[in-house]
Formats: C-alpha cells, structure tokens, sequence
C-alpha cells in the first residue's frame, strides 16, 4: 500500500510545478516505523523528515538511504543531537535557533542547511517570522558562517477558503523570488501537506511534505 502510494505521488509530481522546478517528495514519517519507511524508500522517496528530535534520532540508523530532513518545531536545547546529522532543517524560526546552531555547527566544523520557516497564516500557534518580516530576517539570518539557507518553508492554515490561502502561498512564492534573483542557493520552497499540496504546488512549491497522503492516518499512542 504504501509503494503504491508512494509511486502514485512521484509519478503525478513528475511534470514538476507551473514555475518550471521539479518537486521534491520528503515524506514526513512521524510515527511511522523505520520497516514502514524503509518501504516509502524501496519505491522511490529520497527524502524523509522526521518532526521531533527523539524520533529522529531513535531511528536514524534503522532507515537507509534517504536524505534525513528535520521539519518539526525545533527546541535549543536539542539542537546537539541533530548537528551533522541533517540534510535541511525545515524549520529555522527564530534568531535564539540560528544562534545556538551556529555555536553548535561551528565547534562541530560543520555547515547547516535550513529553510526559513514563515508563519503564512500569522498564526499564534506556530512558530516563525511573518512574510513581511521574511526579507530581514534572511539578511540577518544570512550572515551566520555556518548555516547556509537554501530557502523557505510553510504551513498553510486550515481553511475552506481557497482563494485566501491561494493569496498566502502565493506572497510567500513572492518573497521567495525576490530573495532567489540574488542569491543562486535559493532553491527550495517548502509548503504543503496531505492537504493543501496541490494548492501549494500550483502557487509555486517545489517541496511537498507528505505523511497521511503515503502512510494512511496516523494513530498516536494513548500518551499522546
Ligand atoms: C506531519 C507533518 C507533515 C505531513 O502531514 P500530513 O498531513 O500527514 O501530510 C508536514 N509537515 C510537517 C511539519 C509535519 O509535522
């Protein structure tokens, strides 16, 4: 079930977005067993991202061969276990992040890719600067030797209105050119979920972050 729906994504993800950029599939595989995306791997998916750094780590070495992303909220004090360990970190969110990354990147002599995550809806519950901050905190955020930002990251919020969360993909896309026309290791536009993506991807994602759409619905354990 799971290649099948793996290979069902890749192949309708395959013609790449209006802009003319191939799409990356990162299945996000929060409690998903490492035998389950081990078999999202097997049928095709290069990238996998993991939101929250126990799971990350706990099954590092049980998954083979994909590009380890980290897309979840990030803490300070856990950003040690993933140093040298990430492929992009989805979720650089505010300047406290950038510099106990640098400190911790730096002693490790190592270079962290990120993506700037922008809170497009101006949500209180997530994290990240707004799109009319997003200029100035890639200047600033520029200027870290050791992370190298690679581009920007989205949640949409949860709406019926389509044309309002088209308008909020679409000034993040904005912002996104307007950052890439200067500097060429702007690549990667990160929005959307099981969803939202084909929205996200009309209006100029070029990476898409897929759990239920691969795995099924996701059973939390009682503790949760
Ligand atoms: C869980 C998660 C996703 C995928 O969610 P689905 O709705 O299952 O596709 C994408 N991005 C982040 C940051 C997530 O935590």
């Amino acid at each position: 079930m799971i290649a099948e729906n793996v290979k069902k994504i890749l192949s309708e993800i395959s013609g790449g977005n209006p802009f003319g950029e191939k799409i990356t599939l990162v299945a996000a595989t929060k409690t998903r067993t490492p035998d389950e995306i081990n078999e999202a791997i097997a049928a095709g998916v290069n990238d996998i991202g993991e939101n929250k750094v126990q799971e990350f780590t706990e099954k590092y070495d049980a998954v083979r061969g994909a590009n380890r992303h980290f897309i979840g909220h990030l803490q300070t004090n856990k950003v040690k276990y993933l140093i040298g360990k990430t492929y992009l970190i989805h979720s650089l969110d505010r300047m406290e992040l950038a510099d106990e990354l640098q400190k911790r990147a730096e002693k490790a002599d190592w270079v962290c890719d990120a993506l700037i995550e922008i809170n497009m809806g101006s949500e209180l519950s997530k994290s990240g600067f707004s799109v009319e901050e997003a200029y100035d905190a890639y200047r600033a955020l520029k200027k870290y030797p050791n992370i190298r930002l690679k581009g920007l990251m989205g949640m949409l919020p949860i709406s019926e209105n389509c044309e309002y969360l088209r308008s909020l993909c679409l000034s993040v896309r904005k912002i996104y050119d307007k950052i890439r026309e200067k500097d060429d290791l702007f690549e990667h536009l990160s929005m959307g979920m099981s969803q939202d993506w084909r929205l996200c991807v009309e209006c100029g994602s070029n990476m898409i972050r897929l759990g239920t759409t691969l795995f099924g619905p996701r059973n939390y354990p009682q503790t949760l």
